[in-house]
């Protein structure tokens, strides 16, 4: 039994008895973890009380043999907005359910980890218009880190170069674009322009601090963001719970 430093974003936490908290945390060194918060309930004195979703901390913990418990905590960011405002909750909270899902317990992703700090910084710091945004940003990262991204450029069927121009069918089944060659009416598909999947190999492959919500269309958007939400879906049962939710939210705001 050892005493470990990691940087961890809090995905989510359950009340634990009269004053406790059951955390779920990632870590950059050790992956999912869950540890306990001891005293956490008993007001924001204690410094367990940090402990909120979404909230990105230092930690000091003890490894016990199922859980760990927080020796010290230091925290590098609260993200409060996204606790304290509803649509915010709801992004946030797919975000932590998606990496919860994703995360493997005992082994560490840096990639995905430093994916899971920025977005939900950017989320705590965006306005309420961008959110669907650093969502389907981050969806699509995630596509690309889990290895199944949409192929936008080579057909998924024979392998030879797609002509982008005018109207592609690209298939979640197949994982992708279909030339025109191997299409056939049967297939399950999606027609992107060019500037969809212009806007598709955007948000997959640019760094994200080059990307702005503004240099994408609500249209072309909402198309990404169903896309790759399929793409989760179908090629690695990812579909968090918080989803409902979220549509839920949506709606009301529409
Ligand atoms: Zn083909």
């Amino acid at each position: 039994m050892a005493t470990f430093e990691t940087e961890a974003l809090v995905l989510k936490q359950f009340d634990l008895g009269e004053s406790d908290r059951l955390i779920t945390l990632y870590t950059r060194e050790k992956g999912k973890l869950k540890a306990v918060a001891r005293g956490a309930r008993k007001g924001n004195k204690s410094r367990s009380g940090l402990v909120l979703p979404f909230s990105y901390h230092n930690f000091i913990l003890y490894q016990g043999k199922s859980l760990a418990k927080i020796n010290h905590i230091e925290s590098i960011a609260m993200n409060s907005k996204l606790r304290e405002d509803l649509d915010y909750m709801a992004y946030a909270s797919v975000v932590s359910e998606y990496i919860e899902r994703a995360g493997l317990e005992d082994e560490a992703d840096q990639a995905l980890f430093s994916l899971l700090v920025i977005i939900l910084e950017k989320m705590a710091q965006a306005d309420r218009e961008e959110l669907l945004f650093y969502l389907t940003v981050f969806k699509a990262k995630l596509l690309l880190l889990l290895g199944v991204k949409p192929e936008i450029e080579s057909c998924t069927v024979c392998g030879e170069k797609v002509n982008l121009n005018g109207s592609t069918p690209l298939s979640v089944e197949e994982g992708g674009s279909i030339c025109k060659n191997c299409f056939n009416n049967n297939n399950k598909y999606t027609l992107f322009s060019l500037n969809e999947m212009r806007a598709l190999y955007k948000v997959t492959f640019a760094e994200i601090s080059q990307l702005k919500a503004a240099q994408f269309s609500a249209n072309i958007l909402e198309k990404i963001n169903e896309i790759t939400e399929k793409f989760l879906i179908y090629h690695l049962d990812l579909k968090p719970k918080s989803l409902t939710f979220l549509h839920t939210i949506r709606k009301m705001n529409n």
